[in-house]
């Protein structure tokens, strides 16, 4: 008998999804300015837009969020949340936080001075958006593997540590108040960072006494990872393995809506007291009592739970599971994907998928577009529309060198019924390719333009 992977959950309760026509997606698409993000989610059939608070929460949370306690100081919710953090984590001070990128509005303008430099393996969006507004430079040191979409190293997300020991040389250390690994890189494909990295870099920032940060939404699906690839973690378990990573660390930042299994959390965590207390100052001012941070208790609890959830290996077995499935599919119909694949997402590679379309008219954006026409499927773009930055001094526009789209898959949504239907309509498109055109911008904001953007598609 050969072993199929199943659902570790059984469905309790469901929600219909509603069908459109290719007619009424070719009008709402159009009136959304070909920009997804303004597309109604009821005219979404398979909504892989992000993983991010997107998740269908257990039994467990929402009984949780039955005993919300909520006192605005102390209650209940917060002190359950403080022995997970304290306990799966081991830091000894943390602030909840409405989601992730609230946790970096709250700590970069606390340690980046203007004309500091802030190295990641890969930042974020919202991660790069924050140290840029608070007067930082981000820079991106991943390893040049970690830039090839068809490369098969194990762990595409980990730093060039050289490119680390070259950029500290060349600002000098007093001009990085931190260095930042992402686990798992989202920017590069959902890809997971060693403990060997971790630890390398690690090495490279005491050495110099720069605070070592992670940048930790993904971590347990990272920690998964590292327990297959990694050798000598086959036998460890994944809450050991993320103890090791974060016992690393200076300190975190936490979207809960990934690897929370929440619908919306985050925290900041740090060793460091001072640190602590100026966060706690601004927290009040921006977020909200150190104890409750933007949210209600009923959430504190649904995040607490969450956290836990996402280290059963079952779980996260049959997590990692689906997103291969769905790049297995993708693959048979011969659509160019990065792999191997990631933790949380497919990432189609739209250079190689339409190679006749320029960077400047964004192949990866035309591409999802057309998987909403196709098939009424929301995918983002992470290609130029979303990471290509202009010299703010010679006004030149620096491309990204990936141009991918992102079909990611909210944690225990979907099933791979949902998933054979996303591969056949990529597989479609994929046969008639020549027939998509570019797009260009109409309209764009200064910061993450790829939220609001324009676009009409070239004549
Ligand atoms: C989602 C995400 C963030 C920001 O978290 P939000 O909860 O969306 O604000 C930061 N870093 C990474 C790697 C992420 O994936």
């Amino acid at each position: 008998m050969t072993l199929v992977l199943t659902e570790p959950y059984r469905i309790k309760v469901v929600e219909p999804i509603r069908e459109t026509t290719p007619a009424e997606r070719d009008a709402i698409i159009r009136e959304a300015g070909y920009n997804v993000f303004n597309i109604l989610a009821q005219d979404v059939t398979i909504d892989l837009l992000t993983d991010s608070g997107t998740s269908a929460m257990s039994d467990n949370q929402w009984a949780g969020m039955m005993i919300g306690d909520e006192a605005y100081a102390r209650c209940r919710n917060f002190i359950n949340l403080e022995h997970v953090v304290r306990d799966v984590f081991g830091f000894p001070h943390f602030v909840p936080t409405h989601q992730g990128r609230a946790a970096e509005h709250v700590l970069f303008p606390l340690v980046i001075k203007t004309g500091d430099v802030v190295p990641s393996n890969m930042h974020f969006d919202t991660t790069y958006a924050n140290i840029a507004t608070s007067g930082g430079r981000p820079v991106n040191l991943v390893i040049d593997e970690g830039l090839d979409p068809q490369g098969e190293h194990p762990f595409k997300g980990n730093m060039d540590v050289l490119k680390l020991e070259r950029l500290i040389a060349e600002v000098g250390r007093d001009r990085i108040p931190l260095v930042m690994l992402t686990i798992t890189n989202n920017n590069g494909g959902g890809q997971p960072v060693s403990v060997a990295n971790i630890r390398a870099v690690q090495a490279v920032c005491r050495q110099h006494g720069i605070p070592f940060f992670l940048d930790a939404c993904r971590h347990a699906e990272n920690a998964y990872f590292i327990q297959q690839r990694e050798p000598g973690y086959q036998d460890v378990p994944v809450r050991d393995i993320v103890r090791q990573v974060f016992d690393l660390a200076d300190g975190c930042t936490m979207s809960a809506k990934k690897d929370g299994l929440a619908n919306i959390g985050g925290f900041l965590a740090v060793r460091d007291v001072g640190l602590y207390e100026r966060i706690c100052q601004r927290l009040i001012l921006i977020e909200g009592f150190p104890t409750y941070g933007g949210l209600a208790g009923r959430d504190l609890e649904a995040m607490a739970r969450g956290l836990l959830e996402a280290l059963d290996e079952r779980y996260l077995a049959w997590r990692i599971g689906q997103v291969r499935y769905l790049a297995e599919r993708l693959q048979e119909y011969g659509v160019p994907i990065l792999t191997p694949p990631g933790g949380h997402a497919v990432y189609l590679d739209a250079r190689r998928f339409l190679p006749h379309i320029p960077q400047d008219q964004f192949p990866a954006q035309a591409l999802a577009v057309a998987l909403y026409a196709a098939g009424g499927i929301r995918a983002v773009e992470i290609g130029s529309v979303m990471n290509a930055h202009q010299d703010p001094d010679t006004g030149e526009w620096d491309y990204p060198a990936l141009e991918l789209v992102r079909l990611a898959i909210p944690r225990r949504v979907y099933t791979n019924s949902h998933m054979d239907y996303v591969a056949a309509v990529a597989g479609d498109l994929y046969r008639r390719r020549e027939e998509l055109h570019g797009l260009h911008i109409v309209h764009q904001a200064p910061f993450l333009r790829h939220f609001t953007a324009r676009f009409e598609p070239v004549a």
